[in-house]
């Protein structure tokens, strides 16, 4: 079906043409026909499916269709969990709305970086605002903006917004909106709180839950290789030079793995850089667009990449540290085998993590082989099973044996042998 069956614009049609969608995504025919009647919607999609285009498209139209105010109201607020993710929807917001003959302002704002610039930036409003939560009550406080006006609120990534604690922020959002809105809710995972969430906002929402089928869930193959945890950098380097990747996303676990990882890669004439949130926010940008233009072929990144971010055609993703949930693998994993492509997800896991990462798969009700490379094969294999088969260690922090208890049940295994 083509995007003008959905009932949108022209100038909505063309600019999604321009941006190369040439069918909607199973989310957007779904999402856009209702979100256009005015129902609330409760989207449940995975992540490159599609769905910033789902909300933004009905959005753009019913800002179209209203009448236009001087100085301009905000009538569309998306609250969104990070400030990467922030500025990547707007962009996608403003692409499409290019050829509408009033084109609306669409400011993004976020924290992390003066709040003056943003504050200009609203003079005169804005009729979409694409906001983290924090920021966007900074900006109300100064008086740079006003809410009474919204008709249209999104969550985009609920589930994240309220993994990043901004639960108290979001409740204080909701009391400065009009109670008369349509209300677009968006989430990868449905834990309860995200639940609550969504029954305390939504009016007889529209369902849209987008089912696995083969022709939308990203074709990513899973790969878990099990290597000592000092040769993890050695083993990635033989990697990406030997299976020729050329652009991989590496997670590791903290900032100063990120910086070192990557520079240890650069040593070795990979072109690998780090990306943090310890970066200013000109430096995370600048690295991003680096990266998805192609001059650096690894980005080494804490779990600040690990949502949200939209890098068209990335083929590997790498957990060099594990991810501390299940939910944190799927969406890091979902940064690759994006809008149809396929991906491949590499996780290492080495004597210590072995048990932690049978909790990842039990989670996700997965199962995955375990495969070893040659020259990189762990010495700890043996700890490994034992780690992995020793009753309550399920990768909760303060209840993993130490090495320390690995090395004594060894001994003591060994001893009772003997
Ligand atoms: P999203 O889930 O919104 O982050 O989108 C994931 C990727 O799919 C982005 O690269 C979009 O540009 C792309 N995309 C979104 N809608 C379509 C479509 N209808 N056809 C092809 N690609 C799309």
């Amino acid at each position: 079906m083509p995007f003008s069956f959905l009932g949108l614009s022209p100038a909505l049609v063309r600019a999604a043409g321009e941006l190369g969608f040439a069918a909607p995504t199973p989310i957007q025919s779904e999402a856009i026909p209702a979100a256009l009647r005015g129902a609330d919607l409760l989207g449940c999609a995975q992540t490159g499916s599609g769905k910033t285009a789902a909300f933004a498209l009905p959005l753009l139209q019913r800002l179209e269709q209203g009448p236009q105010h001087t100085p301009r109201r905000t009538r569309a607020l998306v609250l969104v969990p990070t400030r990467e993710l922030a500025a990547q929807v707007g962009e996608v917001i403003r692409s499409l709305a290019q050829h509408l003959p009033q084109r609306p302002k669409v400011a993004v704002v976020f924290g992390g970086v003066s709040i003056n610039p943003q504050m200009m930036g609203l003079r005169g409003g804005a009729d979409v605002v694409v906001a983290t939560p924090g920021r966007l009550l900074d900006l109300v406080q100064h008086n740079a903006l006003k809410l009474a006006a919204v008709e249209v609120l999104v969550l985009d990534e609920a589930d994240r917004l309220l993994d990043l604690g901004f639960a108290e922020e979001l409740d204080r959002v909701l009391w400065l909106l009009p109670p008369k809105r349509q209300n677009l809710f968006f989430s990868a995972t449905f834990p309860p709180a995200v639940q609550v969430l969504a029954e305390t906002l939504l009016r007889d929402p529209v369902r849209v839950d987008v089912p696995s089928t083969p022709a939308n869930e990203p074709s990513i193959l899973q790969r878990v290789i099990q290597v000592d945890e000092k040769r993890r950098t050695e083993l990635l380097r033989h990697l990406i030079k030997e299976q020729s990747w050329e652009r991989a996303l590496v997670f590791v676990a903290t900032k100063y793995a990120a910086e070192h990882v990557a520079w240890k890669l650069y040593k070795n004439g990979i072109f690998a850089t780090p990306f943090h949130g310890d970066l200013s926010q000109g430096a995370r940008k600048q690295v991003l667009s680096e990266f998805k233009s192609g001059q650096w072929d690894v980005l080494v990144t804490t779990d600040l990449a690990s949502r949200g971010i939209d890098i068209v055609q990335l083929p590997v993703v790498v957990n060099y540290d594990l991810p501390r949930s299940a939910v944190d693998y799927l969406h890091r994993i979902g940064r690759t085998g994006r809008a149809g492509e396929s991906g491949l997800a590499v996780s290492f896991v080495s004597a210590d993590t072995e048990a932690h990462f049978r909790l990842i798969e039990k989670r996700q009700h997965l199962s995955l082989p375990r495969e070893q490379i040659e020259g990189y094969e762990p010495v700890d294999a043996e700890a490994a099973a034992s780690a992995a088969a020793a009753p309550g260690t399920g990768g909760i922090k303060g209840k993993r044996p130490s090495k320390k208890d690995k090395l004594r049940a060894a001994a003591a295994n060994l001893s009772s042998r003997a």
